[in-house]
């Protein structure tokens, strides 16, 4: 079978609702089409029995031409066993040109399984993708730890990518769309884990996907109480909490807090930096802010150039005085 068509893996996120992502990888993938002959733009959702219609509207209102739904009570919750190996038979099934995935934490788990299955290539955390003169996907992506960036062509179909939310805009457009109940045996697929227990983990802070605005902290702020500070700021402000990969190693944030090339990419109205000193990999994340705010001591941080408003000076005299102001 010819390989035909974008399928983008249709992520639910934990209230069984679309992921922000998809809507971000449908808009990318209305332009991408209009280079390879119109193909169909396929989303395929592997979830729980349940009412699909909202789902369905959502998605052809962002453009997709056909949404195929694999579900059963089994896939309730993400399960990367069964969802992995069900979306690469989908894809085997269905044989698209290209394949998008978001770069979250499913995705993560995703993306390779399947690549290797394919026996096909896989370009993660994607900045940016075309089609290329050939009508190859064009993937473009950070190399270099981040110094430079490469264009890369997967010759082998299909053609994967993984990208990170909040790199593409969601744009409206309304399509007509095909709707397929497709069936996947799972009693066939093997499943190597029993999963014992799961324990819910409490973070207090905001979402940083959706946050209008994000507090975030570096190296500088990895002592005394840097990052309590951080989140005394981010209260008063109704922000969320983020940090560097700095931040993230010394324990002071979670995984889901990192900004940057492997971590998460933000686009909120205001992102104000404290203690980072604005390395290209953390840039990469924060490119499509609106504003942004640098605290740092040294005035030659790169961070400042490109910061809307710099403030020179140590964090534990500044930040204080801010939170201060804010509660007069
Ligand atoms: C492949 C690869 C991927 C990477 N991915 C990421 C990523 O996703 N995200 C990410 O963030 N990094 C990433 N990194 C790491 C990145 O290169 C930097 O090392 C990291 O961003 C530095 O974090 P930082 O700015 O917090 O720390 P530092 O570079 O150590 O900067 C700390 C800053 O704090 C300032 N400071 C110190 N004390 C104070 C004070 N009291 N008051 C005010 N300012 C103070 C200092 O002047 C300095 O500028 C990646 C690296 C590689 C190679």
């Amino acid at each position: 079978m010819e390989p035909n068509g974008i399928l983008i893996y249709g992520e639910l996120n934990k209230e069984n609702g679309i992921s922000q992502i998809v809507f971000e990888l449908l808009t990318k993938s209305a332009e991408l089409k209009e280079k390879i002959w119109n193909q169909q733009i396929m989303v395929c959702i592997i979830g729980p029995r349940m009412n699909y219609d909202n789902i369905i509207k959502s998605l052809s209102e962002y453009g997709a031409d056909k949404v195929i739904i694999v579900n059963d009570n089994r896939l309730s919750e993400f399960d990367e066993n069964y969802h992995a190996k069900i979306f690469t038979q989908i894809a085997q099934k269905y044989s698209p040109r290209i394949v998008l995935i978001g770069a979250t934490v499913q995705g993560k788990q995703i993306a390779p399984y399947t690549s290797v299955k394919l026996n096909t290539g896989l370009t993660a955390d994607c900045t940016d993708l075309n089609i290329g003169d050939n009508y190859l996907l064009l993937s473009t992506r950070p190399t270099f730890g981040g110094k430079l960036t490469a264009d890369i062509y997967c010759k082998t179909f299909p053609q994967m990518a993984t990208v990170h939310q909040n790199t593409f805009k969601a744009i409206k457009k309304e399509n007509q769309i095909d709707v397929i109940y497709d069936w996947i045996d799972i009693d066939k697929i093997e499943n190597k884990i029993t999963k014992i227990n799961s324990i819910k983990k409490i973070i207090s802070s905001k979402d940083i996907n959706t946050a209008q605005i994000i507090v975030s902290g570096g190296m500088g702020a990895c002592k005394d109480n840097g990052f309590t500070l951080i989140y005394e700021l981010a209260q008063r402000l109704n922000a969320a909490v983020a940090g560097s990969r700095s931040a993230f190693e010394k324990g002071y944030i979670t995984k889901s807090q990192q900004i940057g090339q492997t971590g998460k990419t933000v686009a909120p109205d205001l992102y104000i930096a404290v203690g980072i000193s604005g390395a290209a990999q953390h840039l990469a994340g924060i490119k499509n802010s609106g504003k942004i705010i640098a605290i740092n001591e040294d005035k030659n941080a790169p961070i400042f150039n490109h910061a809307d408003v710099g403030i020179v000076g140590n964090l534990f005299d500044i930040l204080p005085d801010l939170i201060n102001e804010l509660d007069r």
